[in-house]
């Protein structure tokens, strides 16, 4: 649909870029070095000329960031609010002063001081981990995005004490340490304790062997404070706000009137009840299930509803016009309970009746499905809900009755069918659905990619999709250029703008204006070039932080995302395997020299993929100490992925690798990024990597292994033995782990793996794609030996990863889910 209305708010951008300057600025950044720190300028750390610079430049952007607030407040327009349990942000420097526009200001001003070490200032910052993965990452390029598109948007979440755990790897084994980022102030952030909401809880919690847990009885109250982040869009017309919450305890916190006399057991609550924004849950497309957590979803959702209808009320008095004001984004089912608090506030506090409720509610919120995983799928036990928010579950218990009823009446005599489509799951211990809750009580579900669109609406929700075909939508990810071009490839940027102007930047389908120069000799010279120099710097990097050495004369081919067996780095160590033993039996075997870079933190509860990490290492040290295929290929195990590492890594590669089991990954976001920077990808024919290499063509792809039909329809004949037994090189490959060729010391570590392909089935097909998987491996290397082939495919992909901006993405989600519009800030 709507087609203009998209393409209106992509040309929002043919517009001036705001002019930020302050004559004063090096006299500013000193003040704030001498004053925030108390420090001698020539005597303070880098650290601390880091937050001098970041409070600088958040001076220079406040005004404009009110200014923004303002006319929001007075234009009164459409906002959009995206509810996540997840912004994995990572730093925040570079992209401000790129999106502000002022870098020649922080060139004159800001980097005037001598005895600064910019790299280092630049690397104190530390990565905002407030997420896991893809979907984390998403909500933040989106925010990116709608500020971008002059769109009036709030992104809202929980301000984690520590975010996604630090992977150290000791003897080829995942640590994990805790990320205690907020252990030095965060310049970004505003606190703004006059706006604390308070939220009801019905239960009090209590330490029972050193886990939360929650004690039914007296209701008692948690503070949601909430912590504010400027959020710039390209050209600094518009800054909107990321609001994070912290959880805190009213300071009068009962101390009267249950803990009478116990002052020590009243400290003790109220440490308890701020333990709710301690830390990120660090499991990704599984789920947690704990207790905590579910205070956590409630805490973000009743802390986000209570601020977004205050903000409704101050500017409109008729609730009628609440769909038309305010639009609310439900980042996968974890802010779900939205629909019930939703509710309650328009029935309790509003005192509307129930059918204006209900529809007012379904036309305000919208939820996006992230997974098509059986176990991603959440779902809450009904005692949580009794004791947290007993109103809440009331509610969900009307709107399942009332549901129930219709399903009854379209479907008479089905029983089957009702108790499928239930919000509340029965059998053992009752459970709600948050999935089935969030379909019913919104006016649109969408997938993230078309295949995983299709999917949804075919198999795994497909009697939802029959009773509410008009709420199931697509909407394919995408990723902000401006930091993983732009910002993460400076020279590479620079060539494109060199070449084609800058407009890109802001509308990335100019990228299609690269097309003729892939038969252009010079422009391919030049973009080996600056893959070369991206290769050398990556090298360096990781030589200094890590002490690995790497040769960037080799393939540099990267996986890196978190590690899942869905995603199958184990496809890949076992094809790096096969390599391994192709050379050993053939020492003057021509391949190209490689080196198979793999980068992700495992769930620490995850046990078979903490032990994929720990194969990969130990077949990389193999190989390292094996004369045959030392310097041929290498494995890097690149330790800590987050975003910062993503940055630097896939500027740097040549080849990406998007394996995962056709049918399993939604989208992908990890792909995008690579393209736009110039990688060939191989890969499966599974979430978004279909369009892109619709977009670019198959012929440039290495495309392999069976779709996501093959997959499904062959599911109850797969047979992983039949390849054990009849494939010799997949059966040598396999014997090499199995004997203990890469655990000598270690005998028998790697059982759970051979039980899991071998006598579990192999649930995630390896094998079945292991020897198309190596063909298309071949043919990529008999490409990377003709240079000029190889930079004309590469050059192809970056003219048609346009379409793969989380600008056209937000377009979409504006015109078609929240008809909601640009309202520029002038
Ligand atoms: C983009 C990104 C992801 C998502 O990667 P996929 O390959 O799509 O799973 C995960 N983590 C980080 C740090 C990212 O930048």
């Amino acid at each position: 649909m709507t087609k203009t209305v998209v393409n209106q708010a992509l040309k929002q951008h043919e517009r001036k870029t705001v002019r930020f300057s302050d004559k004063a600025g090096y006299e500013r950044y000193q003040k704030h070095l001498l004053m925030d720190h108390v420090v001698l300028p020539e005597a303070a750390s880098q650290r601390e000329r880091f937050e001098a610079v970041a409070r600088s430049l958040r001076d220079l952007l406040t005004e404009r960031w009110l200014h923004t607030q303002q006319t929001h407040d007075k234009e009164n327009p459409k906002r959009v609010y995206y509810l996540s349990m997840e912004f994995l942000i990572g730093r925040t420097l570079t992209n401000n002063i790129i999106n502000l526009g002022v870098e020649d200001y922080v060139r004159e001003e800001l980097q005037a001081d001598p005895h600064q070490d910019w790299t280092e200032v630049v690397e104190t910052e530390p990565d905002a981990g407030l997420g896991n993965g893809g979907l984390g990452r998403l909500a933040a390029c989106f925010i990116e995005s709608l500020a971008t598109l002059q769109i009036p948007a709030m992104g809202y979440g929980l301000r984690y004490e520590y975010g996604i755990f630090r992977q150290v790897i000791e003897n080829g084994f995942q640590i994990e340490q805790p990320d205690h980022w907020l252990a030095q102030p965060d310049p970004w952030e505003v606190a703004q304790p006059r706006q604390t909401v308070q939220i009801p809880v019905g239960c009090q919690f209590e330490l029972h062997d050193g886990v939360l847990q929650a004690k039914p009885g007296l209701g008692t109250h948690l503070l949601g404070v909430p912590y504010d982040r400027p959020v710039v869009g390209y050209g600094g017309q518009t800054i909107n706000t990321l609001r994070l919450w912290g959880a805190a305890t009213p300071d009068h916190f009962d101390f009267g009137e249950f803990s009478s006399g116990d002052f020590v057991g009243a400290i003790v609550d109220r440490i308890l009840a701020e333990t709710v924004t301690r830390v990120l849950y660090p499991d990704d497309s599984t789920r947690a299930g704990q207790a905590l957590r579910f205070v956590q979803e409630y805490f973000l959702v009743c802390c986000s509803l209570a601020d977004i209808v205050a903000r409704f009320q101050r500017t409109n008095d008729d609730w009628q016009l609440l769909p038309q004001k305010v639009a609310i984004q439900l980042n996968d089912t974890h802010p779900a309970m939205a629909v019930a608090e939703l509710m309650r506030i328009l029935l309790d506090d509003a005192e509307l009746g129930w059918d204006e409720t209900w529809d007012l509610t379904v036309r305000t919120l919208a939820y996006t499905n992230h997974t098509l995983l059986p176990e991603a799928l959440e779902k809450w036990p009904v005692r949580f809900f009794e004791l947290v928010c007993p109103r809440s579950l009331e509610i969900i218990h009307e709107i399942n009755r009332r549901f129930l009823a219709d399903v009854q009446q379209r479907y008479p005599d089905d029983d089957q069918r009702a108790s499928r489509l239930s919000l509340v799951e029965e059998g053992g211990e009752q459970q709600i659905r948050m999935a089935n809750l969030a379909i019913v009580g919104t006016h649109s579900t969408n997938g993230v990619a078309k295949i995983h669109s299709d999917l949804l609406r075919t198999r795994v929700v497909s009697e939802f999709a029959e009773m509410f075909p008009e709420r199931f939508n697509n909407k394919t990810n995408g990723v902000t250029p401006r930091r993983w071009l732009l910002a993460a490839n400076r020279d590479f940027a620079s060539l494109i703008t060199e070449s084609i102007g800058d407009r890109w930047i802001a509308d990335l389908s100019e990228l299609r204006h690269l097309m003729p120069l892939a038969e252009d000799a010079t422009f391919r010279q030049r973009f080996l070039e600056t893959k070369q120099t991206a290769k050398k710097r990556f090298a360096s990097w990781l030589e200094s932080t890590a002490g690995q050495q790497v040769n960037p004369e080799t393939i540099f081919d990267s996986q890196i995302k978190r590690i899942h067996e869905y995603k199958r780095q184990l496809l890949n160590i076992l094809h790096v395997i096969v390599l391994y033993n192709r050379l050993r039996e053939n020492l003057s075997l021509a391949i190209p020299p490689r080196t198979f870079f793999f980068a992700g933190k495992a769930a620490p509860a995850y046990r078979l993929a903490k032990l994929i990490v720990k194969l990969i290492n130990n077949v990389g040290r193999v190989i390292d100490e094996d004369p045959a295929t030392a310097g041929r290929i290498k494995v890097a195990f690149v330790p800590n992925y987050n975003v910062s590492v993503a940055e630097r890594l896939i500027p740097a590669s040549d080849v990406s690798e998007q394996i995962s089991t056709a049918g399993y990954e939604a989208s992908g976001t990890g792909n995008m990024k690579f393209m736009m920077n110039g990688a060939l990808t191989i890969g499966t024919r599974d979430g978004a990597t279909i369009e892109m290499a619709e977009e670019a063509g198959e012929e440039n792809f290495f495309l392999f292994g069976l779709t996501a039909e093959q997959v499904a329809e062959s599911r109850s004949y797969y047979n992983p033995r039949w390849h054990y037994d009849n494939d010799p090189e997949t059966r040598a490959a396999l014997d090499l782990i199995f004997n203990d060729h890469f655990s000598r010391d270690e005998p028998g570590i790697f059982t759970p793996i051979r039980e899991s392909l071998m006598d579990r089935g192999d649930y995630f097909m390896h094998l079945a794609d292991l020897t198309s998987y190596a063909e298309a491996q071949q043919k990529l290397g008999e490409l990377y030996a003709d240079p000029d082939a190889w930079a004309r495919k590469a050059i192809i992909n970056v003219a048609c990863s346009g379409r793969f901006s989380s600008d056209r993405t937000i377009a979409e989600y504006a015109a078609e889910i929240w008809d909601a519009e640009p309202c520029p800030v002038t």
